[in-house]
């Protein structure tokens, strides 16, 4: 994804970012020089956070060792770098809980990133090569690009969602292109990289999740990692299996570990223990995040229950299909009626049912608690819009629960009404200060009851109004987001071949060299030049000159590798942008372009035949990293090619120290 499409993402405001402590943390650490004592005293300002980090340093994966109690200990155990990555992705889980695409559920998008995380996280402890740490927080994270498209997209992306049912994450990313220009995993590897995570993160959420089988392309580990998020992939939806999953759902699902198992080369018996400690392991996270998480099928009964249906072609679905959209829960329900959805709290069952009847006659939707804990999450779970609280109960006070009620972002937007005895009468103000809006003497008068609660409707309805306008608002600066996006798309693309032209090559390179400078990794780039190209287009016409550069811009995308980019600069001149490659890497991948051009047959009217290129390729020198001096010295070894006879690969010869190199425009 180009930067600049990504910034202006950002601008609309709603992309998922970490917020409180997380955002505290991303901000300490944008230096490298932080320390652990800083990194700490942000860590203990969130108990949650600092119990979710100490639970990681004293997991498995570390037993043996003494028992840590501090986060300055979790610190030193997990490496800074690792507690920093894991504080912005369980913020990240805090804060995006719910949200307004209704076919995307967010608890379920979070409990399957979960089993990915933990599932990772023991593969990582056995396979040695990546750190657990590390292992859990990208493969919590690594799928934050459709928690983005939610968010930014809610209806629209609601419809894709519903169009792909339970197909697979390919066809996934073809509908989010298709619907807004760039898919879940582009989006991801964006925002991982904002939010400097390791670059192999980046990379993993690129490719962890596509049906065509990784091939080791890379050698600086970000392979390692995201084969590892892959295998992981590949058990969720076994962790996922209940005994009420259908057969063919667990056939599927048994399969998919399978293909993990096979992989590592693991016995049955020793993957079973694997597989319930792991899921072990994901329903005490799932406990500790406050998560549902289900109690999956054991490795055998899910072997059982896979046996149970006859499926013909039963290969291993490398694809993990994710759960269907769920159905939409009536939240807004009540309101059709004109009523409000109100929760009477009170230990007393007689005025609870006294008030109950009252507000029920006025046509509201009752909700009833009989003590503070109760309420709290009846309140949470239905967002009720008016909330009458008695003041003493016997497990906590009334006061007590308006104060957590309030630190909720459901609870700030409700209507609190606080009933008072003549005891608490000297104590109004401890009510106001915790959060109540209003008070009502007890014994309270039918009456006045309701008319209270009318007028808290007024206060609610405003409080609805001023959401919606803001959603409105961040629907119409997102929608011009994807608007000027396409725009964008449509100036960096050539028609003719659907490839990025020469403009967004020139950017793309610039961008290129500078991630290589920083990150001391080699890039290179492929500059190729059908041979003999003119004499088609004058023997056969323009239009078969058009097909054969059709089909030429076809074979170079197949020859590349994900993450390579193919470019049309012009006529019938190409640039592959090679990140991460070497020389000798590039090398192998012009050869792979030039047999397939050469062995491919086109046919179009009377042509019939295959055509040849010419390939020059070059590395960035790190000593002079210009994009100039790059492609200069790829032009020159094209020339080279040309003159050593056509249909070859040149990657010696450099440019003439002060000689511009003249060439005719393509
Ligand atoms: P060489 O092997 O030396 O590269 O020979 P060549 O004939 O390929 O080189 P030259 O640069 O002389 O010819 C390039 C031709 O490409 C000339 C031009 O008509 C043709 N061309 C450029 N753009 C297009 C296009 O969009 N469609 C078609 N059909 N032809 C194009
Ligand atoms: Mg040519
Ligand atoms: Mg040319």
């Amino acid at each position: 994804m180009q930067e600049k499409q990504f910034e202006e993402l950002k601008l609309t405001g709603s992309l998922p970012s970490p917020t409180g402590v997380g955002l505290a943390i991303l901000q300490l650490t944008q230096t490298e020089d932080f320390t652990i004592a800083d990194l700490s005293r942000s860590l203990q300002a969130d108990p949650t956070l600092t119990g979710r980090i100490l639970k990681l340093a004293n997991s498995a994966a570390h037993s043996g060792t003494r028992t840590v109690t501090t986060v300055q200990d979790a610190c030193v155990r997990l490496g800074a770098q690792n507690v920093r990555n894991l504080a912005l992705g369980f913020t990240l889980v805090s804060g995006h809980r719910s949200g307004r695409c209704k076919a995307f559920d967010h608890d379920l998008y979070w409990s399957q990133s979960l089993a990915l995380a933990v599932a990772a996280q023991s593969l990582a402890t056995r396979g040695g090569k990546i750190k657990p740490g590390e292992a859990f927080t990208c493969a919590l994270l690594v799928h934050i690009g459709r928690l983005a498209l939610a968010a930014i997209h809610p209806d629209r992306y609601a419809v894709v969602l519903e169009k792909h049912g339970a197909g697979s994450m390919d066809e996934l990313a073809l509908l989010e292109d298709e619907a807004f220009g760039s898919d879940h995993r582009e989006l991801a590897e964006a925002m991982l990289a904002d939010w400097r995570l390791p670059e192999s993160f980046a990379w993993t959420a690129l490719v962890f999740d596509r049906g065509q089988a990784l091939e080791d392309r890379r050698d600086d580990g970000a392979n390692d990692l995201a084969k590892l998020v892959r295998a992981a992939w590949n058990l969720v939806p076994a962790l996922s299996s209940l005994e009420t999953t259908e057969a063919s759902a667990c056939k599927r699902a048994f399969a998919a570990a399978e293909s993990v198992r096979n992989e590592l080369g693991w016995t049955t018996e020793e993957f079973d223990r694997v597989f319930s400690s792991i899921a072990q392991d994901y329903i005490d996270w799932g406990k500790l995040m406050g998560l549902p998480v289900p109690r999956a099928l054991g490795y055998d009964s899910l072997a059982r229950k896979a046996a149970e249906v006859r499926v013909d072609a039963a290969a291993p679905t490398a694809e993990t299909k994710i759960m269907p959209a769920r159905s939409v829960r009536p939240i807004e329900a009540a309101n059709a009626t004109g009523g409000l959805r109100v929760l009477a709290v009170d230990d007393d069952p007689v005025m609870l049912k006294l008030m109950s009847f009252h507000l029920a006659r006025a046509g509201h939707t009752l909700f009833t608690a009989t003590g503070g804990r109760q309420a709290l999450s009846l309140a949470l779970e239905h967002a009720p819009q008016v909330v009458v609280t008695d003041w003493v109960m016997p497990d906590g006070d009334g006061v007590e629960f308006v104060r957590a009620l309030r630190r909720s972002a459901q609870g700030k937007k409700v209507q609190v009404i606080m009933l008072t005895g003549r005891e608490e009468e000297g104590r109004l103000l401890e009510a106001f200060e915790a959060g109540a809006d209003e008070y009502l003497p007890k014994p309270f008068n039918p009456q006045i009851l309701i008319a209270r609660v009318r007028a808290g409707q007024r206060t609610v309805q405003m409080y609805e109004q001023i959401e919606r306008d803001r959603e409105e608002r961040d629907q119409q600066l997102a929608q011009l987001a994807v608007l000027t996006r396409k725009l964008q798309a449509a100036a960096l693309t050539d028609p003719l071949t659907e490839l990025p032209n020469r403009r967004f090559a020139m950017q793309h390179l610039d961008q290129e060299i500078a991630r290589a400078a920083t990150s001391a990794l080699p890039v290179s780039v492929i500059m190729i030049d059908i041979d003999k190209f003119k004499a088609v287009n004058d023997a056969y016409g323009h239009d078969t000159g058009d097909v054969v550069l059709k089909e030429v811009a076809q074979l170079l995308r197949r020859s590349v590798r994900t993450g390579d980019r193919v470019c049309r600069i012009g006529g019938e001149e190409f640039y592959v942008i090679l990140p991460r490659t070497d020389l000798a890497g590039a090398v192998l991948v012009a050869e792979r372009a030039r047999v397939a051009c050469e062995t491919n047959v086109i046919r179009k009217g009377d042509f019939t035949g295959a055509v040849t290129i010419s390939l020059g390729v070059a590395e960035l020198d790190p000593a002079r990293p210009s994009v100039d001096a790059l492609i200069k010295t790829a032009d020159v070894r094209v020339y080279g090619a040309k003159h050593a006879g056509r249909n070859r690969v040149v990657s010696t010869g450099e440019v003439p120290a002060s000689t511009a190199i003249q060439r005719k425009a393509g």
